[in-house]
Formats: structure tokens, sequence, C-alpha cells
């Protein structure tokens, strides 16, 4: 894993900044984010425990790789602190060829990715995730819950699935609306980070949280963990823009916009505090880090 130090890095993105051809107030604002983003890295890192470190170090990372690739393309800074104050980092990394790469790595398919790491190395792991039985079709944890955190930019793309696909909704009163009568979710490709991050180890327990309450049998829940957690890092970095509220209830703001709300409307209404994406706290259940996380030995 190569991941360089806060003083390279800080460097490399001075070169990029110098290099652009942005407009210099764009470079201004960027230096200024950039040395926000550092002193998170130093001050959240005072008192915190080796792993905490380590994990931040990686995140710290990553925003600076979004800052680094937003300047490649020439993002004015206003556009970019758009992106983030909504929680849109695939918008942030654009659709160029290397950015995509790295987008899908990081983003679009990195729980998948963890989970093959952990099925691969499962039986040093934890002998439980052998009995991981997610799938195609099994739609329990898709009723289940009350509150499903998503950036309004993951709203924005679920609903144009939604309206994309031909399958109904699901009937079940309690459904997320993206759940499709045939129990796959519609927008799967563009699901939250949030759906993509559980697992379990129990269909029946599922199917006994949707009938019988959530915490029936807790201890089936696992939550991906991963440095890279997309919650996380919108979070952290609309603190950085000084965004206030970068996350809304899935649920609530897919329901409104089901009634005819408007986009906007739907959104004010599902928006929520990102308190609990405090990177210290921890869902409930149990978090999985996943053993190797591969990173391009380019990026930085
Ligand atoms: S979390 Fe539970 S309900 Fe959801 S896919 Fe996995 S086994 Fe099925
Ligand atoms: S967005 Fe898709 S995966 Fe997530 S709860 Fe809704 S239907 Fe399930």
């Amino acid at each position: 894993m190569n991941i360089k130090r806060g003083t390279d890095a800080s460097r490399d993105l001075d070169t990029a900044l110098t290099e652009s051809g942005l407009q210099n107030a764009d470079v201004k604002l960027y230096g200024a984010l950039a040395s926000k983003i550092n002193r998170v890295e130093v001050t959240s890192s005072i008192g915190a425990d080796p792993a905490r470190i380590f994990t931040l170090s990686l995140q710290v990372f990553a925003l600076r790789l979004f800052l680094k690739i937003a300047v490649k393309n020439k993002m004015p800074y206003g556009t970019f602190r758009r992106y983030a104050a909504r929680g849109d980092i695939a918008g942030i990394l654009g659709t160029s060829e290397i950015e995509s790469a790295i987008s899908e790595h990081y983003f679009s398919n990195v729980s998948v990715e963890i989970a093959d790491q952990m099925r691969a190395q499962r039986d040093q792991r934890d002998e439980s995730l052998e009995r991981v039985p997610c799938g195609d079709g099994c739609w329990f944890c898709c009723a289940t819950h009350r509150m499903i955190d998503a950036t309004p930019a993951d709203a924005e793309r679920i609903w144009e699935a939604m309206l994309a696909s031909n399958v109904p909704g699901h009937k079940h009163p309690n459904a997320c609306p993206a759940l499709g009568i045939d129990g796959r979710c519609r927008a799967y490709s563009v699901r939250p980070h949030t759906c993509r991050q559980r697992l379990s180890t129990s269909k029946e327990a599922c199917r006994a949280d949707l009938e019988q309450g959530i915490g029936s049998s807790e201890e089936h829940v696992i939550h991906l963990g991963s440095p890279f957690d997309a919650n996380q890092l919108a979070a952290l970095l609309a603190v950085c823009v000084g965004a206030k509220e970068p996350f809304v209830n899935l649920l609530t703001t897919l329901r409104s916009l089901r009634s005819g709300a408007s986009m906007s409307d739907a959104i004010s209404k599902g928006r929520r505090s990102f308190k609990h994406f405090d990177p210290s706290s921890q869902p409930k259940g149990r978090i999985v880090q996943p053993v190797d996380l591969k990173l391009p030995d380019s990026a930085g």
C-alpha cells in the first residue's frame, strides 16, 4: 500500500494547482481547503488510538485525491464546493478514463470488492462469514429500516433509476420505495453506501427483524467496515467546505417524490443531521474490516 505522507501529498497538490491554469481565485480557495484538510488530519489525530489515526490518514488521503482530480479537471472551486456540499463524490471524480476508474474502484464497487476479499479470507477471519446468505431477491432488510442514510446526490440517482424501471414497486407497507415487486432493488447500481455496506449471517434473523422488530436477533448484522466508507468521506468533505447537512433519510425523500413533491422539496424534507457520521461513532452490529484494501500505487 503506497500512501504519501501529508507533506508529500500537499506538495503534489501545490504543483497541480500551480500547473492547473485555474483562475487565481480558484487556486486560493483550493489552497485554503487543502490547509483545512491538513488541519482536520492533525487535530483529529491528537489523542486518537493508532487504528483511528491510520483510518483517518486513509480518509484524508482520499479527500486530497478528490481535490487533485478536481484540479486536474480544471473544475472551478464553486463547482467543487457544490458537489461536496451535497455529498456528490462521484460528481467530483468525473467521468474521464482515469478518474472513473478510481471512482469505480473506491466507491461504486468498494463494498463488492471488500466482500470478495472477505469471502476469500473468511476461513482465517471469521467463520460466521461463511454463512452470509445475502443475494439476489432477498429483501427483508429493504423493508425493515425506518432510516436509510444517503446523500442528496444518491437520492437523485436512485429516483432517476426508479423512473427508468418498468418493474412495479414492492407491496410491503414499509418497503423502501426503490424495492421492486420481485424483491430486487430497482436502483441497484446506484444504491447508497448504507445499503452496500450491510450484510447478515442469517436470512431468517432478517425476517424476524422485519416481522418482530429490529434487535430480535441483533448479532447477525455485519457492517463492512472500510476507511473509504463513502458516507464518512462525504461527511468529512462537507465539513471541510463548510456545508451543514449533506445527508437525507432516503425513505422520506423517495416517499415525498412518489407523492409528487419536487426534488428540492423532497430533499429538504428528508434532510437530517449527520452527527452520527462522526467517524468515531459505530453502527449497531459487528464491524468487519477489510484485510488488505488495495490502493493503486500511482494514486495520491
Ligand atoms: S441483510 Fe438479510 S434480508 Fe438483506 S439481503 Fe442479507 S440476508 Fe437478505
Ligand atoms: S435503495 Fe435498494 S438496496 Fe437500499 S433499501 Fe432501497 S431497495 Fe433496498
